[in-house]
């Protein structure tokens, strides 16, 4: 079912705070802790579609506790990042595949669907407004958590007809200091064949909140998610994970990840790296060649790869940590230890310092 009338955001009405809040600094920022002056709001109802989107004063949002989205979960949402660039531009990093990623993830909850690209529109006008808030100091970028819910009045067990848009932004910093130690899991999985890992659907994070606590308890950052009998490796914590294996031909060096079988969330940043890794002009760049490879791999050949010396890197990949280096893998007791200490080149191209095939998109 279509909605009768599409987002738009040509319509946007516009109000704006009367007392802007405080900067504060950066030093104190904890990741989505410290919101922005303003949110864009839109709500859909299957009658007159979408409504006129609003930007204003960030603040609550007021719902009926019958709402599907409290009892049954249906809601989705992005993370993206608009980045400051050295000519004082707000950039945003291949914001189109967050939005088509958006439309799926509302697709595959049979939420109303969003044009994503009016989506873009909304954030773009919001990442202006609040450019303020965009810290200038490398590493460190404004996150903009767009998200979808169902808002269908009642309690009857089908799809919410009803939604509610707000984007919402967060001024953030590297999320990780240093490297990071993984606990690899595989008593509870992230995601199946069939199921929902490879969309953006908030179901998806909640039942992971126990393994990760566990982890720390352990003394290990985050989970390696493993997959099925043969202990697949999947993804890390909430990111895609890439290993660097030397090759036997001393041709450079493999970038191993796993497909996007549909337990995998098809990353940005995974996708970037991969798209990085194929291509010759980047080779250049940095003096190596990289062999890409999406491919099947398990907990046995990671342990046999580092036994061998070939692993060479782990490494943690996505939005909010960028690419943050793995020094440690538990599994069955035992660690295994990997050397290297991660690739610096995707955020020059975030910052705006290199400019990569219009991957950097500015706001205003
Ligand atoms: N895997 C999961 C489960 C995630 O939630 C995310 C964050 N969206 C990622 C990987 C990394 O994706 P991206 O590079 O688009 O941030």
């Amino acid at each position: 079912p279509g909605s009768p009338v599409a987002l738009d955001a040509s319509k946007l009405k516009i109000t704006l705070a009367q007392t802007l809040k405080p900067l504060q600094p950066i030093e104190t920022l904890r990741f989505g802790q410290t919101f922005s002056d303003h949110m864009v709001v839109a709500t859909h109802d299957p009658e007159k579609g979408w409504s006129a989107p609003e930007l204003k004063p960030y603040g609550p949002i007021t719902l009926d506790p019958q709402c599907s989205c409290f009892q049954y979960g249906g809601n989705v949402f992005e993370g993206m990042k608009a980045y400051l660039g050295p000519d004082g531009k707000a950039r945003l990093f291949r914001p189109d595949m967050n939005m088509r990623r958006l439309e799926k993830s509302c697709a595959r909850l049979a939420l109303p669907p969003i044009d994503g690209d009016a989506v873009l529109e909304l954030i773009k006008r919001l990442v202006d407004v609040d450019k303020r808030w965009i810290p200038k100091e490398s590493g460190y970028s404004l996150y903009i958590r767009p998200t979808v819910i169902g808002t269908r009045p009642g309690l009857g067990l089908t799809p919410s007809d009803h939604a509610m848009l707000y984007v919402i932004a967060s001024p953030t910093g590297p999320y990780f200091a240093k490297p990071i130690s993984l606990l690899a899991v595989s008593e509870n999985v992230r995601a199946w064949p069939g199921g929902t890992g490879g969309h953006k659907v908030a179901s998806n994070y909640s039942p992971g909140f126990l393994p990760q606590r566990t982890a720390v308890e352990k003394g290990y950052d985050q989970i390696l998610w493993l997959f099925g009998d043969d202990r697949r490796v999947t993804e890390a914590g909430v990111m895609n994970f890439f290993v660097v294996v030397k090759r036997d031909d001393e041709d450079g060096v493999d970038l191993i990840t796993a497909p996007l079988d549909g337990t995998i969330l098809p990353g940005v940043t995974r996708a970037s790296c991969l798209a990085l890794a194929s291509d010759p002009e980047f080779h250049q760049e940095i003096s190596m060649r990289l062999h890409p490879q999406e491919m099947v791999y398990t907990m046995s050949d990671l342990a046999k790869w580092s036994s061998e010396g070939k692993l060479l890197e782990a490494l943690a990949i996505g939005t909010v940590a960028i690419v943050g280096p793995c020094d440690r893998i538990g599994y069955e007791g035992k660690d295994i230890v990997i050397p290297g200490d991660g690739l610096g080149p995707i955020l020059d191209i975030q910052e705006g310092r290199t400019e990569w095939k219009g991957w950097g998109v500015v706001c205003a």
